[in-house]
């Protein structure tokens, strides 16, 4: 689920939309009268692997939003989310239900949309257990005692949810910031045994885990901006369980979740270095929406990528994967909600995705707009 938005990005949106504007035409009229002259800049490059003019990329971290109660119009969601992927030339994208807790108004998991889902299998793909599995493991929180009966209904709907035809399960959580009214504050030790149970499942199915894990590399007071409650006033160190986790099976594929859009400060690229070494069986879905810490985002200010990141990128091309977070919400729906807070930004995150994008060297750019994400989540054409 998605934070707050820092609000001069929208602005840095806007200018870096109106730069690359600028940019297009220039290329148009350079094009024009030097028709045989090849230009070796990255917007050369993003002009030659874009198709048909567009840059096309797959999102594999999208949600619905249907509302708390009524008549939950999940046809009218996937419509939107339909529409959005026309327009901005998203091929594909993987549905999930985002990581709840026991008792939230407006709970759901896979088996709400998995029907419509199905409507579309070029298009769509989904993973389940945010509406069942994560409020399981939110439950059993801090205590690593579990009951005979939890493991069992755990394991059982893991099995349920890849026989449903799931690409994996998502979105699971182990730390969760809250940023607004009604958007949960979830924390569990990463190395639960049922997300080791989940791992082994998920490494015997050959599908991913989703997730998302606000990390804290050393304990540290909550920044101000946070609100707290019900954000905790102190966080624990909580990378050395994430740690035993990526270790405990490496067949287990877990992509873990808003890699660019970092909150507490310790989520950079040495980190990521580090931990892609180290696991190859970590994946990370980059989020283009700035987080708190903007110095860890991959794009600068007037739409450059940071050379660490590039260098990062270039060095792990395999491991990276689009995951926009967009919220697509059903046109009949009213009032307000973070849900309908984060549909509002989705436009933004496809311009922002668009942007980075065509940074990126043609080569780099088909394997993290496309490529890897066909292969991990096994999309079908
Ligand atoms: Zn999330
Ligand atoms: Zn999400």
């Amino acid at each position: 689920m998605q934070p707050r938005f820092s609000p001069s990005w929208r602005l840095s949106v806007k200018r870096a939309a109106r730069a690359q504007t600028a940019l297009l035409l220039g290329l148009m009229l350079l094009g024009a009268t030097l028709l045989r002259l090849s230009v070796l800049t990255a917007a050369g490059a993003a002009s030659s692997v874009a198709s048909g003019g567009r840059v096309e990329w797959i999102d594999v971290h999208t949600h619905l939003v249907v509302g708390r109660s009524g008549g939950r119009d999940y046809d009218g969601a996937v419509e939107a989310a339909l529409a959005a992927m026309e327009e901005a030339g998203i091929r594909k994208m993987v549905l999930m239900p985002p990581p709840q807790v026991s008792g939230m108004p407006g709970n759901h998991d896979y088996d709400h949309f998995v029907e419509i889902v199905k409507r579309y299998p070029a298009r769509l793909a989904f993973l389940g257990g945010g509406g069942s599995l994560n409020p399981m493991l939110q439950e059993a929180g801090q205590s690593r005692e579990v009951a005979h009966g939890l493991r069992r209904a755990f394991e059982e709907k893991a099995n349920e949810i890849l026989r449903y035809g799931a690409a994996g399960f998502g979105e699971i959580t182990a730390h969760h910031l809250s940023h607004m009214p009604g958007h949960p504050y979830e924390s569990a030790p990463a190395d639960h045994p049922l997300l080791f149970l989940l791992a082994d499942i998920a490494a015997r199915g050959d599908a991913v885990i989703d997730f998302h894990f606000d990390v804290v590399a050393e304990e540290m007071k909550a920044p101000e901006w946070l609100l707290s409650p019900p954000n905790p006033q102190l966080f624990s160190a909580n990378l050395a369980a994430f740690e035993h986790l990526l270790a405990h099976n490496r067949k287990a594929k877990i992509v873990w979740a808003h890699a660019g859009s970092d909150m507490l400060g310790f989520w950079t690229t040495d980190l990521s270095r580090r931990l892609l070494t180290k696991y190859p069986n970590l994946y990370m879905s980059l989020r283009m929406a700035p987080g708190r810490t903007p110095q860890n985002h991959p794009m600068e200010r007037g739409g450059r990528i940071r050379p660490e990141w590039m260098r990062l990128l270039q060095d792990y091309p395999d491991r990276f994967v689009i995951g926009g977070d967009q919220f697509f919400t059903s046109p009949s729906l009213r009032g307000q909600g973070p849900g309908i807070t984060f549909s509002q930004r989705a436009p933004i995150v496809r311009e922002r995705t668009r942007a980075f994008l065509t940074t990126l060297p043609p080569e780099l750019y088909r394997t993290i707009a496309v490529e890897n994400a066909t292969r991990l989540y096994k999309l079908k054409d």
